[in-house]
């Protein structure tokens, strides 16, 4: 259905790659994966209301619809490749759909282009706005990275700032202007909308992390998973949790934390690497820009602790988590 639609988003996220055999326009795409590689996939939707809110711009839900998915391969080490969209799109006039079709497809195509990634194909349907992107990414046999391989003693890291999205998503809800407080509610904002995939990243730590997960639902969430997959528990000092000059400057000193530890949609990168490796790690991942901090450790145990800057330990007694959940 709605040919013209799906031509303009043909035309604007076009990406010439060998691989693909078979692109938008037949019943199913054709591609040939390289030979000796495993292919990683992963799906996300992103629902109007629950994922983004209304009256977000459709060139930031082409992006961030994109950037979620590149988040989770670059959380496995792999390379990018293919991608599929399933549009459904509320009946409206012509010319908005357009419109937003348009703006969709260019902010898709501003995250795929740099990557090389192929839209080879989708759906399109009616009903409450929503978008599912499938990805396809290539990573050598074997050296996916996975939640599951933290040791006792193995250092936790993180890529970039923590917290920066959740503030923007509380500003905006606030009604804050993107102009406002210099500069500093459009750079939060920019990190809830447009999410930077650490993908360079994930490349690096192939062979070196132990575990690996990207920060969709906040770091004790998703450090807790690779805490349940490796079998161990997570000490994290919060007065380590990299924070941008930006939150700071926007939120008291708990309300900044909360956010680091809780806030969510930062897609960055939560990792694990024995001590040994850990200044090799940070060279790195310094030269491609994103950087990153240590937090902690894994110990014996289950489970993930803070402690704050005079040792105390902050779970049991800490209420202000749960409304982010
Ligand atoms: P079919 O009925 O055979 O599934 P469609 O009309 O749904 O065909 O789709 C026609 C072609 O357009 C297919 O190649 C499909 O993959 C592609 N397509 C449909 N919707 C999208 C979309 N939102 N994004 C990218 N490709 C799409
Ligand atoms: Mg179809």
């Amino acid at each position: 259905m709605e040919f013209r639609l799906i031509d303009r988003i043909r035309e604007r996220t076009a990406q010439n790659r060998e691989d693909v055999k078979l692109g938008i326009g037949d019943d199913a795409a054709v591609v040939a994966p390289p030979a000796g590689q495993d292919v990683a996939i992963a799906i996300d939707t992103m629902v109007e209301g629950v994922h983004f809110p209304h009256g977000t711009a459709a060139s930031d839900i082409g992006w961030k619809s994109l950037a979620v998915n590149l988040s989770d391969l670059a959380a496995m080490g792999a390379s990018p490749a293919w991608a599929l969209l399933a549009l459904t799109l509320p009946p409206q006039p012509a010319e908005q759909l357009r419109e937003f079709i348009d703006g969709y497809a260019e902010g898709f195509a501003q995250l795929a282009q740099p990557h090389r990634l192929a839209l080879i194909g989708g759906d399109t349907t009616r009903g409450g706005l929503s978008i599912s992107v499938a990805v396809h990414g290539f990573v050598p046999p074997g050296k996916a990275l996975t939640r599951n391989g933290a040791r006792a003693g193995d250092v936790v890291l993180v890529t970039g700032t923590l917290g920066d999205a959740a503030a923007g998503l509380q500003m905006l809800q606030r009604g804050a202007r993107v102009d406002e407080g210099d500069g500093r509610a459009a750079y939060l904002i920019e990190r809830l909308h447009r999410p930077t995939p650490r993908l360079a990243a994930g490349l690096a730590l192939r062979e070196r992390a132990s575990a690996c997960i990207d920060v969709s639902d906040g770091l004790l969430a998703d450090l807790g998973h690779i805490c349940d997959e490796s079998g161990l528990g997570a000490e994290i000092e919060a007065e380590l949790l990299p924070r941008s000059p930006m939150l700071m400057a926007s939120f008291d000193e708990q309300t900044v934390r909360d956010f680091a530890l809780a806030g969510g949609d930062d897609y960055e990168l939560c990792f694990t690497v024995p001590p040994a490796m850990v200044a090799d790690v940070q060279t790195d991942l310094a030269r491609m820009g994103c950087g990153a901090t240590r937090i902690g450790r894994m110990v014996e145990g289950g489970g993930v602790r803070v402690r704050d800057a005079s040792g105390q330990w902050l779970e049991a007694a800490h209420r202000g988590w749960d409304h982010f959940a």
